[in-house]
């Protein structure tokens, strides 16, 4: 498993350098905690590089660019460790890995954050939510504010105050020549517009800076089930319902097997169910009022549909993707829920094995749609829904043919798809990465590749080369 790393033989003395000034920790192969820090969160991924740089700020950043590149080996930027398809850890390579940068600071009176970029999602939650303020963010609290942010940023938030992308102003970052610069609508906005939606290809950004917004800290929110021999009244009933919704409320279609958890009764546990999330990011009382058409469809199995904490709300997912599990994903936008793409859906959906596989719709719209295209690199801001069918095991058992499930569906519904979120692609090759952005906003990206990346140090990631 280690063989790999066990072959790389690191320059001894510009280890030595590196590691004299180093304020956080180098973990080579062989060190106890090797195994620890070179593991990511989807657990089909095993990888083993040569040297996991923990860096503790900025400046073990910089070292670090600087050792990885004079020594020409392969780089991998990790912050939350949440990338589907691994890209944040490498065989061979370096790892920079900024988890241990947990810096955040809340301004209530400006109604803003500063974000290192070790900070998961439910740590700055819990900081902004202090204030009884929030930002669009992640809805697992374990993910990464860091690749979360920089691939364009969906959230429970999304529909009234736009994507993550849309809430940042300002990132600091080091450059593949280990430059500190900072970008923002006035500084380096070229920079600045790529990283909106272009990834991780033109440097380490180090910290964000986010806009808040006053949320909660009650919200109504949660899921309410109903069994999946209900789904294609209830997809039709809520895609006309979820069109005419207030931009407060997001919503999320989840089709799986009822999972184990303490607050789902016993009778439902494995049964296949169809739920709606939602998030009314408004008063409480409206929140209850635009939701009761749906809860009056056909009477739920389990509503836990409810005023709550946000931060709670948040935290809801948490125990259906946690580190570990074996997971698959292929995803692609549609520009709405015709017929033929509610009736593929359920017909897939229907045919899910694992118990833990949970495959989730994504309302889009409101807030994202009206940013204009052009202001940021994200692309598919016109885009109805994001498809994110997931397939998720506990080990290698039934990951085949769990996997072969999301490659079916997937392809039944390509006459539909209008695009795809980068941050939702596995290894899906060049062509698929320009098709998410779109010929121009690639092009534009590649100048700026260019410039700031000209020898592509920064391409474990969904890759945009310079040339
Ligand atoms: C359980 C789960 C829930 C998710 N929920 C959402 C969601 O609600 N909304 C949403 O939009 N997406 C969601 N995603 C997708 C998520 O946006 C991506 O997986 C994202 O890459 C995770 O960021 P990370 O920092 O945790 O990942 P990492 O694996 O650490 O990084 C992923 C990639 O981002 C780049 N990167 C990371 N840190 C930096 C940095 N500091 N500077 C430059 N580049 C960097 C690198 O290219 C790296 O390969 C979810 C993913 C998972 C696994």
């Amino acid at each position: 498993m280690n063989a790999i790393a066990n072959e790389i033989k690191l320059d001894e003395a510009a280890l030595r350098e590196l590691q004299g000034a180093f304020g956080g920790e180098l973990v080579a192969h062989g060190s106890p905690a090797y195994d620890e820090h070179r593991k990511v969160w989807n657990g089909s991924i095993d990888r083993s590089p040569a040297l996991i740089a923990r860096c503790a700020g900025v400046a073990d950043v910089i070292s670090a660019v600087g050792f990885a590149r004079d020594a020409g080996l392969e780089v991998a930027v990790r912050s939350g460790g949440h990338s589907f398809p691994g890209a944040s850890v490498c065989d061979g390579g370096v790892v920079i890995d900024l988890g241990a940068m947990k810096g955040i600071r809340v301004d209530p009176e400006a109604r803003t954050a500063r974000a290192q970029a070790g900070v998961l999602w439910g740590e700055l939650d819990r900081e902004t939510q202090m204030f009884g303020l929030a930002t669009t963010g992640g809805i697992v609290t374990h993910t990464g504010v860091a690749g979360l942010t920089l691939g364009g940023g969906i959230g429970w938030l999304q529909r009234k105050h736009g994507l993550t992308i849309d809430q940042l102003l300002s990132v600091d970052l080091v450059t593949a020549d280990g430059e500190f610069v900072k970008a923002s609508e006035t500084e380096n906005p070229d920079l600045f517009w790529g990283l909106r939606g272009g990834g991780g290809n033109f440097g380490i950004v180090t910290e964000f800076e986010f806009r808040l917004h006053p949320v909660g800290p009650i919200v109504y929110a949660g899921p309410i089930f109903w069994p999946m021999d209900k789904a294609t009244d209830l997809l039709r009933f809520y895609r006309d319902w979820s069109a005419e919704a207030p931009d407060e409320l997001m919503t999320i279609v989840i089709q799986r097997k009822a999972p184990p958890l303490p607050f789902v009764p016993a009778e439902l546990h494995g049964q296949p169910v169809v739920s709606v999330a939602c998030c009314y990011a408004g008063p409480v009382e409206e929140g209850e009022r635009v939701v009761r058409p749906l809860k009056a469809f056909a009477p739920p199995v389990l509503d836990l549909c409810e005023p709550k904490p946000y931060v709670v709300h948040q935290a809801m997912f948490d125990p259906s993707f946690p580190h570990g599990r074996w997971y698959y994903m292929r995803a692609c936008d549609v520009a709405t829920l015709s017929d033929d793409v509610i009736d593929i859906a359920v017909d897939h959906s229907q045919q899910i094995r694992s118990e833990l596989t949970a495959f989730p719709i994504w309302q889009l719209g409101g807030a994202v749609a009206r940013v204009p295209d052009e202001e940021t690199a994200f692309n598919g801001r016109g885009a109805g829904h994001t498809f994110n069918i997931t397939a998720t095991t506990a080990t290698v058992d039934g990951f085949d043919e769990e996997r072969e499930w999301v490659r079916n569906f997937w392809s039944a519904l390509e006459p539909h798809h209008t695009g795809v979120y980068v941050n939702f692609l596995m290894e899906e090759g060049q062509e698929r990465i320009r098709q998410a952005y779109g010929p121009e906003k690639y092009d534009r990206l590649q100048a700026l590749k260019r410039k700031y990346d000209p020898d592509n140090l920064f391409h474990l990631n969904q890759n945009i080369p310079p040339k």
